[in-house]
């Protein structure tokens, strides 16, 4: 496992738990607007990587103060030991929210299947198609595909999530994303902000930007299809 970082208190990234965060190191993608550009690069927010024993004694102190832990990144599914981990974290006693790309489906299904996570959010870069060109050159459309599937078919709570900027999504691309997500329980359309992202060269000016207005727009449209769509 390599662990990056733990922050070490969240009340807004486990749907109503306080909770902490860990972040795995080193991702598949190449998102231009990552925030967290240091994980996505396969470094460590701090001087050095974490210990698991670290966190292991984090979580057994936290008792009582924690409700639950999230797993992030960079892309967790990446990681070797993150079954064991997740066993681990579990054996503890906390429930465990998983945040990820969707490109390691066969790990989603295990990790769901174990009953090892307990929410799981994933992003939903662009058109399925478009992620080719636009996130990763070597991307399976297949195994984001697959993810949906396995998460949407699960009867664990999920969500699905878009970082909106405007050479990436578009009205369309909103529609084309919740058509693939017809009906699913929960979809947020996030705000970008350009404070310490991956390709900052591509932030320049604010034409990527879209105001609240537009937001509210993108969501009228998603809505026609999920359950419920939000904008955070
Ligand atoms: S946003 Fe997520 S998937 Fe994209 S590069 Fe960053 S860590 Fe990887």
């Amino acid at each position: 496992m390599i662990i990056g970082g733990l922050h070490k208190s969240s009340l807004i990234d486990y749907p109503g738990k306080i909770s902490c965060v860990i972040f795995l190191s080193g991702c598949n993608f190449d998102c231009p607007y990552c925030h967290n550009p240091e994980l996505a690069k396969g470094r460590s927010h701090g001087p050095a990587f974490l210990s698991e024993d670290l966190i292991y004694d984090f979580l057994e102190n936290r008792k009582g103060f924690l409700d639950g832990v999230v797993i992030s990144g960079g892309e967790p599914t990446l990681q070797k030991g993150l079954i064991s981990f997740c066993e681990k974290i579990r054996l503890i006693g906390y429930p465990v929210k998983l945040d990820t790309n969707g490109s390691r489906p066969e790990v989603i299904k295990r990790l769901i299947k174990e009953g090892l996570i307990n929410y799981i959010a994933m992003d939903i870069k662009t058109t399925i198609l478009n992620y080719f060109s636009l996130i990763k050159d070597d991307c399976s459309p297949d195994n984001i595909l697959s993810s949906i599937r396995i998460i949407m078919e699960s009867e664990i709570d999920y969500e699905f999530r878009t970082t909106c900027i405007k050479s990436l999504v578009d009205e369309k691309t909103v529609e084309s994303i919740s058509q693939l997500i017809n009906g699913s329980k929960l979809y947020a359309l996030q705000q970008f902000s350009k404070t310490d992202v991956l390709h900052p060269e591509l932030f320049k000016d604010n034409f990527n930007i879209y105001q609240d207005d537009e937001l509210m727009q993108l969501k009228s449209v998603a809505s026609r299809w999920v359950n419920k769509c939000i904008v955070r």
